[in-house]
């Protein structure tokens, strides 16, 4: 008996830790508990979807599987015949089921990160391949370099998210036209959009919601989640292109949405006055927060068009901060990926949520303090710290800052100045399966040695800070990877002992406009960093690209190997010392 194999290396999506248990583990009532981490409706759902609920009176009788009195009442809230408009169990539902009906196994989908993280989830699972566009640093969409993908790899579906999730920001009309004309089917996510500023009644005028009628390749979701306080009924809907929507019916769950989904979503669309008003009070209270937290010395919000908003912690560990919020009954969402190392996320809830959330910052005051190291929260069903690491390196030769998480999946931001070392280091990215953030400006007008050594260094510091302890890894681990005629095999353990032995001859002076003498140099200051022993030794090669570029993908195959998890160990740390 198998398993399907693409599951031995899927990451599973991270939930919200539930309520009941947080309050549980808290040891704080849940009324005490002040939840700004899920970007939930704190004003709850209307009384109209209270009433409809308590009368609910054939739960014993199964749902209509085409959601027709949800759909007619939402075809006029949102002036689109039914015909066009699915409902699902949330968004989420919305988003598999589209990917489940266009991907053939290996497609590639566009996703924009940092942003939801079911679009990832939902590709794996429906056997495509994610190719991540990283946004801009204030966070708006890469325009140029998402073209640039959609012509590399033809993807079947573009996701695109306004407002943005985690950072507030609206996709831009004008690029979101340039990509409606590329031949992609473009998934707009508006699970936010009613929180936007100019836009009427619940998103109404800035909604791409018409646009789907004027466009064959435009999918909008949309949900009852947040503006109407039902996330906890899971109902979401979306309009689809024409050719969509017979394979979607085909495809669907037929009782996706259940009785009591179903009564609350109309009820709440017949008391749309009393959910505007309190979106009115969240979006208020939003600018309230805002300004509050710019206020706060230690962090940096980004302004936001949703009911949350991003913040940059300086200054201090943004894991130590949420613990700290968490431990005075105050939670929040903290981000350490690579491209949101040390973000906090804060939902924006009541004024009174607002005041507890400002009262516990300032007892900190500046006094924010580190997380545990390494810390297993497993056994509270709480999911384990994500391994990775942030490292600054600084002389006055180079700059070099590497964002490293080891359970990733291959998304890499890379530019060394140094474009083959940048190719190389994708090959570690990609093949290692680590999501890499590295930037490096050194003094290439006196030669490329001080950049490639110091990201070596730097990117061997990032490894061993990211293992912390080494506690419960495979520890040793080897890789043979071909390149045509040259094959290469790098043999790791992560001893702590650092030392470097590297046999391969280069048959000309430079590879890929630098010194080929640096190559084995790169591995021999990434050894010493990750405090390691490496073997490498290519066994063929008549060609130095070929011969660099196995070397290097089977560094990041045998970084995988040898950093995973071995749940056998239960933590425990990988040597008969007792240490490593
Ligand atoms: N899209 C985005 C951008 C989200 O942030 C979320 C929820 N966090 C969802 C969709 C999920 O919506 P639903 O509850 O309708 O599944």
């Amino acid at each position: 008996m198998k398993t399907a194999e693409r599951f031995e290396k899927f990451t599973p999506y991270s939930p919200i830790e539930p309520f009941e248990v947080l309050s549980q583990r808290l040891g704080l009532p849940i009324e005490q508990i002040v939840k700004l981490d899920a970007n939930e409706n704190p004003y709850g759902l209307s009384p109209r979807a209270r009433i409809a609920l308590a009368n609910l009176a054939y739960a014993n009788i199964y749902p209509d599987p085409e959601s027709r009195a949800l759909r007619t009442a939402l075809a006029e809230f949102t002036s689109l015949p039914a015909e066009r408009l699915m409902a699902g169990a949330g968004v989420d539902e919305l988003i598999d089921l589209v990917l489940r009906v266009t991907l053939e196994p290996g497609d590639h989908v566009l996703s924009c990160p940092p942003t939801f993280g079911m679009y990832s989830f939902d590709t794996a699972l429906n056997n495509g391949q994610l190719i991540e566009i990283p946004r801009l640093p204030d966070f708006s969409l890469d325009l140029p370099a998402i073209l640039t993908a959609i012509q590399a790899y033809q993807p079947k579906i573009l996701f695109i998210t306004s407002p943005n999730n985690p950072d507030g920001s609206f996709a831009e009309r004008a690029a979101l036209e340039t990509l409606l004309e590329q031949p992609v089917l473009v998934v707009v996510d508006e699970a936010y959009i009613e929180f936007s500023d100019n836009a009427g009644q619940l998103g109404e005028k800035r909604s791409l919601l018409p646009w789907v009628l004027q466009r064959e390749n435009l999918v909008v979701l949309r949900t009852f989640s947040k503006w109407a306080g039902l996330a906890g009924l899971r109902v979401g809907y979306g309009a689809f292109p024409e050719y969509l929507m017979p394979v979607l019916w085909k495809a669907k769950q037929p009782y996706n949405i259940n009785v009591a989904a179903s009564a609350a979503a109309i009820a709440s669309l017949h008391d749309l006055d009393y959910l505007s008003a309190n979106v009115e009070k969240i979006r208020q209270e939003r600018t309230r927060l805002f300004t509050a937290l710019q206020n706060v010395s230690f962090l940096q919000p980004f302004p936001s068009q949703s009911n949350f908003i991003l913040c940059k912690v300086n200054g201090h560990p943004a894991l130590g901060l949420k613990e700290e919020l968490a431990r005075l009954g105050v939670l929040v969402r903290y981000y350490a990926t690579p491209l949101l190392q040390n973000y906090i996320r804060v939902s924006v809830g009541r004024p009174q949520d607002t005041d507890a959330l400002l009262a516990a910052l300032s007892s900190l005051g500046s006094d924010v303090p580190a997380p545990l190291p390494d810390r297993r929260r497993n056994s509270a069903g709480v999911l384990p710290a994500p391994r990775s690491s942030h490292v600054t390196r600084r002389t006055a030769e180079t700059n070099v800052e590497v964002s490293l998480a080891l359970d990733g999946s291959g998304i890499h931001r890379i530019s060394t100045g140094l474009p083959f070392l940048d190719h190389m280091l994708v090959q570690v990215s990609v093949h290692g399966l680590f999501d890499l953030d590295l930037s490096a400006s050194g003094d290439l007008e006196v030669d490329p040695h001080h950049t490639v050594e110091d990201v070596a260094l730097a990117l061997g510091q990032a490894f061993a800070e990211a293992l912390g302890s080494r506690a419960g890894i495979v520890r040793m681990a080897s890789a043979e990877v071909p390149m045509d005629e040259s094959l290469a095999r790098v043999t790791l353990d992560f001893s702590g002992r650092p030392y470097a032995v590297i046999e391969a001859d280069w048959h000309g002076p430079t590879v890929g406009g630098i010194p080929a003498s640096l190559l084995p140099h790169f591995l021999e200051s990434f050894a010493g960093q990750a405090r390691c022993n490496l073997h490498a030794r290519v066994f063929h090669s008549r060609d130095d690209h070929h011969q660099a570029e196995a070397l290097f993908k089977a560094l990041g195959r045998a970084l995988d190997a040898a950093t995973r998890l071995d749940p056998r160990r239960g933590g425990a740390v990988p040597s008969s010392k007792g240490s490593l």
